[in-house]
């Protein structure tokens, strides 16, 4: 009976660890997607005034995405042109 008692925790530290790793990758999988550009246009709007999860994303996101980054000065030209 002691073996199966192992086997069951063994079988729960598993599964703890495999919800872990899923956990922390579906985190990066969430910063490195592209968010849409009303989001990214909020972000950067709003950059002192708000700091939800979203924007903290968003803002992590734009430090390691350059197309993101070439989008925002691209949404800031065409308001000051306005
Ligand atoms: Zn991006």
């Amino acid at each position: 009976m002691f073996s199966g008692n192992l086997l069951i925790i063994l079988l729960v530290l598993v599964a703890f660890c495999a919800l872990t790793v899923y956990r922390i990758v579906m985190d990066i999988r969430k910063k490195s997607k592209c968010p849409a550009d009303r989001d990214l246009k909020n972000a950067v709007l709003g950059f002192a005034a708000r700091r939800g999860a979203d924007h903290e994303n968003i803002i992590s996101h734009l430090g390691m995405c350059e197309k993101c980054r070439k989008k925002v000065s691209d949404l800031n030209q065409a308001d000051s042109s306005k």
